[in-house]
């Protein structure tokens, strides 16, 4: 007798991360280069010499940390096991099966796959013209099944970004009752200029529906240790931490983040040269002929449609490795200025065959 699982999971893709071998340029995942700061790597060895016992399950320290610095409560902030465990774990609290989550695509895999795996409907809106969320069509899109919606600001793997007017015009628009989150897992990245610049914690008084995401995978460097937070209603943040997994968040990772915290300005000062790095390789690629959007994260598309897979093999081959996406487009990680000119050399060959 066979052993009897869920038959909708038959055709799930099972999540494969970029591969990468020794001496090659890992541009796939939207890391930082650097490892932990002196600082950081004193309280992670700090906490290591704890191990013995379980993590603070509330994550007390990291939730006062955060709170203090966004200038909200702790009743507001639920951490998790990176945000894509707080992505699993809104879908778990808003949704059954049949219900449906939307967002648009192409956006975070993480979406479609969360959502099915929790039996929920996904219903994907595709990007404009110019590669960004579409929110009108997304407004046409919810129906009475629709009980949470994903907007991926900046949105991987595009870089585009939703401005604040069009964001307001549709919180306005869509029911009071849906969860709307917005994952800002790239936010410290944006730079619209200090009138245009916005996160949507702003809009969190008049809009108490929404959840802000975040993370520390990226510009604060912890990818590795998996720490993310959410910003929230209370009675939606009651709800999340009903379906967080118990001790899910490890005692170092919680050190590591307060630790981060605390060398806030030292590491957000480092996206100022991601950002520059940003211009100039978008800058460069769109002379090379390429079509690059117009990016607010630390990584870049090139919307290369049928090519994408040969010219992400072809970039592996030439020691860069990149994020393809079949069909569609590769995306490609922003770091430094030696690694961004491997790439750059690569896409000047290729653009030259
Ligand atoms: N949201 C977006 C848009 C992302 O790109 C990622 C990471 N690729 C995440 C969330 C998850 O980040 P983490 O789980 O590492 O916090």
């Amino acid at each position: 007798m066979t052993v009897r699982l869920r038959p909708d999971l038959d055709d799930l893709p099972v999540y494969v991360p970029g591969k990468t071998h020794p001496g090659a340029i890992k541009l796939a995942s939207n890391e930082v280069t650097f490892g932990p700061l002196p600082s950081v790597a004193a309280a992670i060895a700090e906490a290591a010499a704890g191990i013995n016992r379980y993590p603070d399950n509330a994550t007390t320290e990291l939730t006062g940390a955060l709170a203090k610095k966004l200038d909200v409560t702790p009743a507001e902030i639920q951490a998790g096991c990176g945000s894509v465990t707080l992505c699993q774990n809104l879908i778990t609290a808003t949704c059954r099966p049949g219900d449906e989550v939307l967002f648009g695509w192409r956006s975070f895999e993480t979406y479609p796959l969360a959502t099915r795996i929790a039996g929920a409907t996904p219903v994907q809106v595709p990007l404009d013209a110019e590669q960004a969320y579409d929110l009108s069509a997304m407004a046409a899109a919810i129906t009475d099944r629709t009980r949470l919606i994903f907007i991926c600001n900046p949105n991987n793997p595009t870089g585009t970004v939703v401005g604040r007017e069009a964001l307001l015009a549709f919180l306005r628009a869509v029911p009071g009752d849906i969860v709307i989150a917005i994952d800002e897992a790239y936010v410290e990245y944006v730079r619209l200029g200090d009138s245009q610049n916005y996160s949507a914690l702003e809009l969190r008084r008049e809009f108490p529906n929404i959840v802000v995401l975040r993370t520390f995978s990226k510009a604060y460097g912890l990818a590795g240790l998996r720490v993310g937070y959410a910003v929230a209603d209370p009675r939606v943040i009651t709800a999340l931490s009903r379906v967080h997994l118990p001790f899910s968040i490890n005692s170092v990772a919680q050190r590591a983040a307060v630790a981060c915290l605390e060398a806030d300005d030292e590491l957000l000062a480092r996206t100022d040269a991601v950002v520059t790095e940003r211009i100039r390789a978008a800058a460069e690629l769109r002379t090379l002929g390429y079509r690059v959007p117009e990016s607010q994260a630390n990584f870049v598309w090139l919307d290369l449609g049928a090519d994408a897979v040969p010219f992400a093999r072809a970039s592996a081959e030439a020691g860069v490795i990149i994020r393809p996406f079949d069909g569609d487009g590769v995306r490609v990680t922003i770091t430094e200025r030696n690694e961004n000119d491997a790439f750059l050399a690569f896409a000047a060959q290729w653009a030259r065959r």
